[in-house]
């Protein structure tokens, strides 16, 4: 064996499950959002550690393909950000925590101002002398963070108030953008463009990923993709863009149960026939949620091995979860099993979860091995 084959190996038996990134996908889906919104800047929402495959690697990648500015939800994760893009523009979603506007302006983070107290704080600051940026979020609809609108005129209408807040982006966000045909999407259009308008000179920008696809009109100055540039499904009715991530667990054992078994915790699974059942060495650990299992009663998650679909059988443990091979002769102990990638949609997994690939993504935890590809 030579000396690199001795070294994959040892890689190999670190763990049971892998997680591979393609980070050139990554910054062609940013690239083919930035045609769809060309009169727009095209931003990066990279939080909850873009949304799961590494903060560091992806906003590389994602500055490399051109993209200047970034949003973050909490101020760890800016810091994080700024240690690798000195020079990038990033926004705090969650905006500003209570004493924190001079360490946030230090490390020239700026937050987005989402309520009275922030603006007071953040106005108090500014009269101090302090020369940090920030954004201001205007409420259209989804009622979760922001100014109202009456909140945001009475604020224009005092004098100086945009520039003397340091305001450099006026923004919204859209609660139903993945279904284009709801009504609230023209509701809250119609709404921010009034908040755009109490504050002519500042930038402003409304879409997500979805939100780029509801048309030009929602695009304003600047929008802000997260799921779409994961490779995750970001509307109803149109297909995600190019695939980001693969998970693959190896298989550690083939078990043959006699029809009549159950499988797993609870007994939730019989056996209706003879059965291959290979053990996988992945687990709700990893954030293969738990709400994927299958049982007598509901079919679960399918994974893909050897060209063909596999379905789970029985609940998923902590760090295990099993499947049925019966028919895939050749599945073998050591094999890789595609838990979720370019042959098994993230979304239809997430799906047999009740849940979104959002979820998915953002809960795949730290026990993988990662590989990046296609780094810049
Ligand atoms: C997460 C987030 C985005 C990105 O949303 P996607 O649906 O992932 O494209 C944009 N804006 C705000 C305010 C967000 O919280």
């Amino acid at each position: 064996m030579n000396h690199s084959a001795s070294i994959l190996t040892a890689e190999r038996q670190k763990t049971g499950a892998r997680l591979t990134i393609d980070l050139a996908a990554l910054a062609a889906n940013w690239r083919l959002l930035a045609t769809r919104a060309a009169q727009a800047e095209t931003a990066a929402a990279v939080k909850g550690n873009a949304y799961g495959l590494g903060l560091e690697q992806s906003a590389s990648a994602l500055a490399v393909a051109g993209c200047r500015t970034f949003f973050v939800a909490v101020p760890a994760e800016g810091a994080r950000l700024r240690a690798v893009l000195p020079q990038a523009t990033i926004y705090v979603l969650n905006g500003l925590i209570e004493g924190t506007a001079d360490s946030l302006a230090a490390s020239r983070l700026r937050p987005v101002l989402g309520s009275l107290e922030e603006i007071e704080e953040w106005a108090a600051y500014r009269a101090a002398g302090g020369d940090g940026l920030a954004a201001l979020h205007v409420d259209t609809g989804m009622n979760r963070l922001g100014l109202t609108l009456d909140q945001a005129a009475a604020l224009a209408a005092l004098p100086d108030s945009a520039h003397s807040l340091g305001l450099a982006l006026v923004m919204s966000h859209l609660a139903c953008a993945d279904t284009p045909n709801h009504m609230q999407n023209a509701r809250q259009l119609e709404r921010f463009r009034e908040a755009s308008r109490l504050f002519p000179r500042v930038p402003a920008s409304l879409a997500n990923s979805a939100g780029i696809h509801l048309g030009e009109e929602y695009h304003f100055d600047l929008v802000r993709p997260g799921i779409a540039l994961y490779g995750g499904r970001f509307m109803q009715d149109r297909p995600p863009l190019a695939v980001v991530a693969a998970a693959e667990a190896r298989i550690l054992q083939i078990r043959s149960v006699a029809r009549g078994e159950t499988i797993g915790y609870g007994a939730m699974e019989t056996t209706t026939r003879a059965s291959r059942i290979a053990i996988l060495s992945v687990g709700y650990a990893d954030g293969y949620l738990r709400a994927t299992s299958s049982s007598d009663q509901r079919p679960g998650a399918n994974v893909c091995l050897h060209g063909t679909r596999a379905r789970l059988i029985g609940r998923v443990s902590m760090d295990l979860l099993a499947i049925d091979v019966t028919g895939i002769a050749q599945a073998r102990r050591g094999d890789l099993v595609e838990l979720f990638g370019p042959n098994m949609p993230i979304d239809e997994v997430a799906l047999a979860a009740d849940t979104i690939g959002y979820e998915f993504l953002t809960s795949l935890g730290d026990r993988y091995e990662r590989h990046y590809v296609g780094g810049a």
